[in-house]
């Protein structure tokens, strides 16, 4: 098994809400993270899929160092990365890299293409001596499918996919380990989204790479991950294997997300429930008791509101899943997702 490269360990990140203009009250929290623990390997993709709201890119930006967690630890190679020195938290940076949603609003629209992809040299010289610069530039866009002719232009002159691959190879820019991929797809047509989709796989096949790939729907990450964790309100409900998740989930959760996946044989529809999520996600400010996921769970008993399930192995499955009364289910996909 490939070695461990980051390890996050029951990881909290609780946003204070305040009331007040003048003498601002907190009020309460916003649970955006709430005790997730995760391993990414070498050379892995970890899928992270969960409704929008439920502290994905929180995830992000925490394993990122952007923001300071309200406890818990990320270790990047056996490293605390909260607790390095400058100049370590320096080289740390160096390798890990994001790769955000929205192409366009992340990228500076007065700076052209070379300069964008230039920009990680600035803070990180040592990556590439001044007057190799341009050369490098080139050559990142060569990786990523654009052409290194047009190095000069800005960005509002390439299409939403091409804009995506200026933010991965700005991503790759310094060469690094690991890159969390923040549904880098989700604004793109879903035409363009496999090509992007092929092109993250080709370069982390080609570099080594590690990923952290974000999701909001299970079929989106299905063809990459190795393995996945599904989050619900700030917490991984199910985590396993690729096969286990999507031939084996046990999460009502999960199973109900894939529910809502197509398939391409209609003719494995049969003897299969089809389930349908109902009512909204209930605010992470103020979460229900016991089983986060209960008051939208048609298997809720009692001790869902009383006592909140362990992510444990189930006697049900071969990997952990946070649910009192997890099991297998055969999941038919409808068609109209
Ligand atoms: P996702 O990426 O899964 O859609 P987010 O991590 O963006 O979810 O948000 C999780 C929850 O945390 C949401 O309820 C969101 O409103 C809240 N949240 C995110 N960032 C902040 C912030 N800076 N201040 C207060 N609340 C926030
Ligand atoms: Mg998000």
């Amino acid at each position: 098994m490939a070695e461990t490269i980051l390890e996050v360990r029951d990881l909290v990140k609780h946003y204070p809400v305040t009331r007040g203009v003048v003498f601002k009250k907190t009020v309460g929290h916003v649970k955006a993270v709430d005790g997730v623990s995760l391993e990414l390997r070498q050379g892995e993709t970890l899928g992270v899929v969960g409704e929008s709201g439920c502290g994905k890119s929180t995830l992000a930006r925490v394993i990122m160092n952007l923001e300071k967690p309200s406890s818990g630890a990320v270790s990047y190679k056996g490293q605390n990365v909260f607790a390095l020195r400058p100049a370590e938290q320096r080289r740390m940076r160096r390798q890990i890299q994001l790769v955000m949603q929205d192409p366009y609003t992340s990228l500076n629209p007065r700076m052209t293409v070379g300069d964008l992809i230039g920009e990680p040299f600035e803070i990180h010289p040592e990556v590439a001596p001044k007057g190799d610069r341009r050369r490098r530039v080139q050559e990142l866009l060569e990786v990523v499918g654009l052409n290194p002719e047009h190095i000069n232009r800005y960005p509002h002159q390439f299409s939403g996919g091409q804009r995506q691959r200026i933010g991965i190879a700005r991503a790759l820019a310094l060469r690094p380990d690991i890159i969390v991929c923040d549904e880098p797809v989700s604004a793109l047509d879903v035409s363009i989204q496999a090509q992007v989709m092929n092109l993250l796989d080709q370069l982390q096949r080609e570099f080594g790479l590690s990923y952290i790939f974000i999701a909001h729907d299970l079929s989106v990450v299905r063809h990459l991950s190795d393995r996945v964790a599904v989050m619900y309100l700030g917490k991984i409900v199910e985590t396993g294997s690729d096969d286990e998740i999507y031939e084996r989930p046990t999460h009502p959760y999960t199973q109900a997300l894939l529910s809502a996946v197509p398939v391409p044989d209609p003719t494995s529809r049969e003897n299969k429930a089809i389930i349908r999520l109902t009512g909204d996600v209930p605010s992470p400010a103020d979460p229900p008791s016991g089983c986060r996921f209960r008051t939208r769970c048609w298997k809720a008993q009692e001790i869902c509101a009383r006592e909140v399930p362990a992510l444990i192995e189930r006697k049900d499955s071969d990997h952990p899943s946070a649910c009192h009364f997890a099991e297998k289910r055969e999941i038919v996909a409808t068609h109209e997702a």
